[in-house]
């Protein structure tokens, strides 16, 4: 029985007749940019992350980039995060002519390690911008209580953690913004690119707004430049569709995870990702480390089960990143890059397909 990593036939085939008659509505009534169902997504995608606005655009690395431009990062900056994630994040500082300074992680969330963050702050960081790794929280009490503490501005990349919980409070509406991707694979995916700004301040909303199409307010009037970011009408239907049964896809994906836990904890040499801790993890990725990843990799593969490294270079050590790393060394995520390792997870994976894979992983380890 193969398995793939993800598997996005299933959700289409039981939202089909909907998706399917929203997309031709749309070719019919040609309202193809910035059109009635993008309007209507941002309400309700708003509504159901209790936040007061969501600004949709182009892409989740858009996102994160019209984001700090908002809230006003820009030249000669410093941007902490975390290098624990995929390039987009400290790409979107660079956009911006800020300097990502990097922080080290915990090593049972992954995410950034708020004990280590005070040490990075100079006097010309500006922001924090934690990832919610694999959907699981970062620890934003504490990161907000530094942020207020030193005068920082929080900028949260939420593009694995679509309607995870931390504290009571949606990813997405703690800090001044929260980025999301609706790349396919994300928890909240469409057919193609999108991506979205939430945010609470109602100036920060009105500056994503003008952001995202070419600084202008009132067409042809442009105040500030601006860019061409903005959400195609045809995925805010599919978004629409799917965002209705998203919290039962979050929960698909806890109990595959719960599951593979559960294994996994039986099994000596494997370590399963942490789980819920001051939050809900929404499991983007069900990340495991392992000394012997790559024995059990091979063995999956053999099996024809996906399995993936995410991520295997961090981001210090990036060749990008090259110039503002030099002697940079962060023990704990190159640690997780040896050792991490990523297994099939999506809302309809069964319980028979996570025992076949937990069948794989018990054999190379009994060996
Ligand atoms: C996917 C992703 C992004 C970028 O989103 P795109 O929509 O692909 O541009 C940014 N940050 C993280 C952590 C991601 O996983």
């Amino acid at each position: 029985m193969s398995i793939p990593m993800v598997d996005l036939k299933g959700q289409y085939q039981t939202l089909k007749a909907e998706i399917d008659a929203g997309i031709q509505e749309t070719l019919e009534n040609t309202a193809f940019i910035l059109g009635p169902n993008v309007q209507a997504f941002e309400k309700e995608a708003a509504d159901y992350l209790g936040v007061k606005h969501a600004i949709s655009c182009a892409n989740g690395t858009d996102a994160l980039h019209l984001a700090l431009l908002a809230a006003g990062i820009g030249q000669g900056d410093e941007v902490i995060t975390t290098p624990f994630t995929f390039i987009a994040t400290a790409e979107a500082i660079a956009y911006v002519g800020a300097t990502p300074v990097f922080v080290d992680v915990e090593p049972d969330t992954y995410n950034i390690d708020p004990n280590l963050i005070e040490a990075a702050i100079t006097d010309k960081t500006r922001a924090i911008l934690p990832v919610h790794i694999f959907g699981q929280p970062a620890d934003m009490p504490a990161i907000m209580a530094i942020a207020d503490k030193h005068g920082l501005k929080v900028v949260e990349d939420c593009a694995q953690s679509f309607g995870a919980e931390i504290d009571g409070k949606m990813t997405g509406g703690i800090g001044i913004a929260g980025c999301h991707s609706f790349f396919p694979s994300k928890n909240l995916g469409c057919y193609g690119d999108g991506g979205m700004v939430t945010t609470n301040d109602d100036e920060v909303a009105e500056t994503l707004k003008q952001l995202r199409n070419h600084g202008s307010k009132v067409r042809y009037h442009h105040d500030i430049i601006g860019y061409n970011s903005r959400l195609d009408e045809i995925q805010a239907v599919v978004l629409r569709a799917k965002l209705k049964h998203i919290a039962e896809y979050n929960n698909g994906r806890r109990r595959a995870a719960h599951q593979y836990s559960d294994g996994l904890n039986a099994i000596n040499g494997t370590t399963p990702p942490a789980e819920d801790g001051k939050g809900n993890h929404v499991y983007h990725q069900y990340t495991l480390l392992s000394e012997r990843r790559d024995d059990i990799m091979k063995a999956l593969q053999e099996a024809g089960i996906g399995c993936a490294v995410y991520y295997p270079i961090p981001l210090h050590q990036q060749k990008a990143f090259e110039a503002d790393c030099q002697g940079v060394s962060m023990p704990v995520s190159e640690q997780i890059s040896e050792n991490c390792m990523s297994l099939p997870i999506f809302p309809e994976l069964s319980e028979e397909q996570v025992n076949t894979v937990l069948d794989v992983i018990r054999g190379v380890m009994s060996e």
